[in-house]
C-alpha cells in the first residue's frame, strides 16, 4: 500500500425513508438549513484523506439529489437498488473503472461524523481488511417478548456499530458480488461472511443515525448548541486592625485587616457573585446567609467552589473569569501569580483565561482614604441553549 491511500467515501443514500416525515425521502429533508446528505457529504469532502465521493441514490430522487448537492464535486451518483446492500454492491461497481484503495462506506442518515472517527477508521486500514467504528452498549440488555422480559443478557463485548466503514476496496467489492442476495445489515456483516478481518475503533455518541421525526428535532436542536453568558459581581470590606488580608485566596500581608463575617476575601466575594450572576443562581448571600454562625472566619475559597459547582450542574463551563480590586494598598501586584494560581485550582480553569487586575481611585473616596478595598469580578459562561 502507497504510504498515501486513495481513498473514496461512498455514501448510501437510496433509500425511501420516509419514517421521519416531511413527504420526502429523510436524506434530503432539510436539517440545520441544508438537506441532510449536504451535512454528510460535507463531512468528507472537507475530510483532507478523502479524495472521491460518490453517493449511492434511488432513480427518482435525482432531481432532489441534484438540488442537495448543489456545485459540490462529486462523482456523478449512482444508482441504488432494492435492499441496502444491492445498492452499496452498485455503489462498488461504479468505481469498479477507477479502483480506490479503500472505501469508506457510509450511511448518508449520520450527518454528523467527525473528522477524528473517519480518521480511526482509516488509519486502521493499514493493519485490517475492515475497520467499523462502535460503541460499547452502557445500557442493561434484556430479552423480551410479548410484553414480557425473558432474560437478561450479559453486555460484556456487545457494541453497537455505526459508519463508515472501511474496507480494503477489493476485498469488500469481492465480498459483496460473493454474499450477494444475503440479506445483510451492515457491510462489516459482508465482510464477515466472506471471512476478512474487519477491526473495531471508537464511535462517536454524536454521530448518531437521523431517523425519526424526533430524531431530526433532537438533531435541529443541536446538542452542541451553546450560549455565551456573563454575570457580574462587586464587593467591598472596610479595613480593620490586623496585619494580613485574603485576597482572591492568597494570604497578603498588609498594615491591617479586613472586616467581614467570613475571611472578607472581596475578589473572591465579587468572582462568586459573578458566577452566581451568569446563571441566575441570586448572590452569595442567599447560598451563604452572613446570619448562619456556620460562615463565621470561613475560607471563602467554598464559596467560589460552591458556585463553580452549581455552573456545572446547569451544564455550563466557565470560559473566563476578570477580578480587578480597586484600591491604594496592598499592592496587588505581586501576588497576582499567586492569586491566578489558585483561582486555576478552584475553578479548574487554565491560567490563560484568568485575569487579575488593580487600580486605584485616585485618592478619591472611601478606597482613597484607605478605609477599605473593592473588588469587581466579571466571568463569561458557555451554557446549554435556551429556545
Ligand atoms: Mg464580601
Amino acid at each position: 500500500m502507497s504510504p498515501s491511500p486513495q481513498i473514496t467515501a461512498l455514501i448510501v443514500a437510496a433509500g425511501r425513508g420516509v419514517r421521519a416525515g416531511g413527504g420526502i425521502p429523510k436524506q434530503y429533508r432539510t436539517l440545520r438549513g441544508q438537506p441532510l446528505l449536504a451535512h454528510t457529504v460535507d463531512a468528507f469532502l472537507t475530510h483532507p484523506r478523502i479524495s472521491r465521493i460518490l453517493v449511492v441514490i434511488h432513480p427518482d430522487d435525482r432531481a432532489l439529489y441534484d438540488s442537495a448537492i448543489g456545485s459540490r464535486a462529486l462523482l456523478p451518483p449512482a444508482p441504488g437498488g432494492d435492499a441496502r446492500q444491492d445498492s452499496v454492491r452498485l455503489g462498488l461497481e461504479a468505481l469498479t473503472a477507477s479502483p480506490p484503495d479503500y472505501v469508506l462506506i457510509h450511511d448518508a442518515a449520520r450527518p454528523f461524523v467527525d473528522t477524528a472517527l473517519i480518521d480511526r477508521v482509516i488509519d486502521a486500514l493499514a493493519r485490517h481488511d475492515g475497520a467499523i467504528p462502535g460503541l460499547a452498549l452502557s445500557d442493561t440488555i434484556k430479552r423480551a417478548g410479548k410484553g414480557l422480559v425473558e432474560g437478561t443478557v450479559p453486555r460484556e463485548g456487545l457494541y453497537r456499530v455505526q459508519t463508515p466503514q472501511g474496507f480494503h476496496y477489493k476485498a469488500i467489492v469481492a465480498a459483496h458480488r460473493s454474499q450477494q442476495g444475503q440479506a445483510l445489515t451492515d457491510d462489516a456483516a459482508v465482510a464477515e461472511a466472506a471471512g476478512l478481518s474487519v477491526a473495531m475503533v471508537a464511535g462517536a455518541e454524536e454521530n448518531m443515525k437521523v431517523t425519526e421525526p424526533e430524531d431530526f428535532a433532537r438533531a435541529e436542536a443541536d446538542p452542541a448548541a451553546f450560549d455565551v453568558v456573563v454575570g457580574q459581581g462587586f464587593d467591598v470590606h472596610q479595613f480593620e486592625a490586623g496585619d494580613h488580608v485574603w485576597l482572591c485566596g492568597v494570604k497578603v500581608p498588609h498594615s491591617h485587616g479586613l472586616e467581614g463575617h467570613s475571611d472578607a476575601d472581596a475578589g473572591l466575594h465579587a468572582l462568586t457573585d459573578a458566577l452566581l450572576g451568569a446563571i441566575g443562581a441570586g448572590d452569595i448571600g442567599v447560598h451563604f446567609p452572613p446570619s448562619d454562625p456556620q460562615w463565621k472566619g470561613a475560607a471563602s475559597d467554598r464559596f467560589l467552589a460552591h458556585a463553580a459547582k452549581l455552573v456545572v450542574e446547569a451544564g455550563g463551563r466557565i470560559l473566563n473569569v476578570d477580578v480587578t480590586f480597586i484600591c491604594e494598598r496592598p499592592k496587588i501586584g505581586p501576588h497576582r501569580p499567586a492569586m491566578v494560581a489558585r483561582l486555576s485550582e478552584i475553578l479548574g480553569l487554565p491560567p490563560q483565561r484568568i485575569s487579575i487586575k488593580a487600580t486605584t481611585t485616585e485618592g478619591l473616596g472611601f478606597t482613597g482614604r484607605r478605609e477599605g478595598l473593592a473588588a469587581q469580578a466579571i466571568a463569561s459562561l458557555r451554557l446549554p441553549r435556551i429556545g
